[in-house]
C-alpha cells in the first residue's frame, strides 16, 4: 500500500477502495462515499424540499448505510427532507425478528419516526404460516409480491410521497444479469433506472445505485453502524445467486465489472412501454387484471 493517502496526502491510508483500487484514509473513503451519493441524489434531481420520504428499513447493511446517509446530507446540505423509516414485518422467526430490532435501534440512534406494517396484520399470514402451509417452494413469490403492496401502503399510511430503498450497485447489475438470461425485456430496459414503479402510485428511489457492496459493508463496519447480518431462513433464491456468483467472478478479474454492467443496462434501447395499469376491483392496489397479483395470491392460501 502507498505510504500516504492519495487523496489528503496527509495519513496513512486504512483502505483499498474496491470501486477504485485508491488507497485512502478513512476519513477521505467517508467523504468519497457521501459526496457520490450526494452527487448522486443532486444530478438525478431526486428529491424536492419539503417531501415526506420513506425510508424502506430492513436492518440489514445497506437499509442502515442508507438511513445514516440520507440523515447525514439531510443535515449537511438541508436538503428540507421529512425522513420517516418504514419497515415491512413478514413475520419470519429467527430473522425478522431480529433484524426489526436493529431498525428500532436505528430509530432511537437517529431520532426519526418509525411504522411497521406486517403480513399478518394486512393479510391475515405471516410468512411462517404461509411456509407451513405451501411449504418451501414459490414462498419467495408470496413475500415479494406482499411486500411490495405492504410497502405501498405503509408508504400511504405515513403520507409519504416515494420510498427509498438500498438498493446497491451489486444488486442492480445482478438483476440485469438475472433479466438478460430470462429475456425480461421489459424488466431488462427499467432495471437499471434510479427511479422504478413511476406507473404505480408509489415510486421507488434507489441513491446507492453507484456504490458497490463492499464498499457499503467497510462504510457501516468502519462507522460502527448497527445492522443485522443474517440471511432469511427461508431463503432460496438458486437463480440470483448464480448470477451473484457469476459476478463476484467477473470483479475479481475486473472489478469495474460492476458498473460496466449497469451501464451496458442503462443503454440498452429496449421496448420498456408497461403493461396497462388498471386497479385491483377488491383491494384497490396497483394490477394489470382486475384483481391485483395479492389478491390472487390471498386466495390461493385461503382456499
Ligand atoms: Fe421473503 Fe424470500 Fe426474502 Fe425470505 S428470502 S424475506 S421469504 S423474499
Ligand atoms: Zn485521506
Amino acid at each position: 500500500m502507498q505510504r500516504s493517502c492519495e487523496i489528503c496526502h496527509q495519513t496513512k491510508p486504512a483502505v483499498k477502495r474496491p470501486k477504485t483500487g485508491q488507497a485512502i484514509c478513512k476519513p477521505c473513503f467517508y467523504n468519497c462515499i457521501e459526496e457520490e451519493v450526494h452527487y448522486t441524489i443532486q444530478s438525478t434531481n431526486l428529491f424536492h424540499r419539503g417531501e415526506t420520504i420513506a425510508i424502506g428499513a430492513s436492518g440489514g447493511k445497506d437499509s442502515t448505510v442508507l438511513i445514516h446517509l440520507l440523515h447525514l446530507l439531510n443535515q449537511k446540505y438541508d436538503y428540507g427532507l421529512n425522513l420517516h423509516l418504514l419497515a415491512v414485518d413478514e413475520g419470519i422467526k429467527g430473522y425478522r425478528d431480529d433484524s426489526l430490532e436493529a431498525v428500532k435501534r436505528n430509530q432511537i440512534k437517529y431520532s426519526l419516526p418509525l411504522t411497521i406494517v406486517s403480513y399478518e396484520e394486512l393479510y391475515g399470514w405471516s410468512m411462517d404460516k404461509i411456509v407451513g402451509k405451501i411449504g418451501l417452494t414459490n414462498n419467495c413469490t408470496y413475500c415479494g409480491v406482499f411486500r411490495r403492496q405492504a410497502l405501498d401502503k405503509g408508504a400511504k399510511m405515513i403520507g409519504a410521497e416515494k420510498i427509498v430503498t438500498g438498493h446497491n450497485a451489486d444488486d442492480i447489475a445482478e438483476t440485469v444479469l438475472m433479466n438478460f438470461l430470462r429475456g425480461d425485456h421489459f424488466r431488462l430496459g427499467k432495471c437499471t433506472e434510479i427511479i422504478t414503479g413511476e406507473e404505480g402510485n408509489m415510486p421507488r428511489y434507489k441513491p446507492l445505485k453507484y456504490l458497490y457492496e463492499k464498499e457499503i459493508v467497510l462504510y457501516a463496519h468502519f462507522l460502527k453502524l448497527d445492522y443485522f447480518s443474517t440471511e432469511c431462513v427461508y431463503s432460496p433464491n438458486a437463480y440470483r445467486g448464480f448470477a451473484r456468483e457469476f459476478l463476484k467472478e467477473l470483479e475479481k478479474v475486473c472489478p469495474r465489472a460492476v458498473l460496466d454492467i449497469i451501464h451496458s443496462g442503462e443503454m440498452l434501447d429496449v421496448n420498456t412501454n408497461p403493461p396497462d395499469k388498471l386497479t385491483c376491483q377488491r383491494c384497490g392496489g396497483v394490477s394489470s387484471n382486475k384483481l391485483c397479483k395479492a389478491c390472487l395470491l390471498l386466495d390461493k392460501l385461503n382456499e
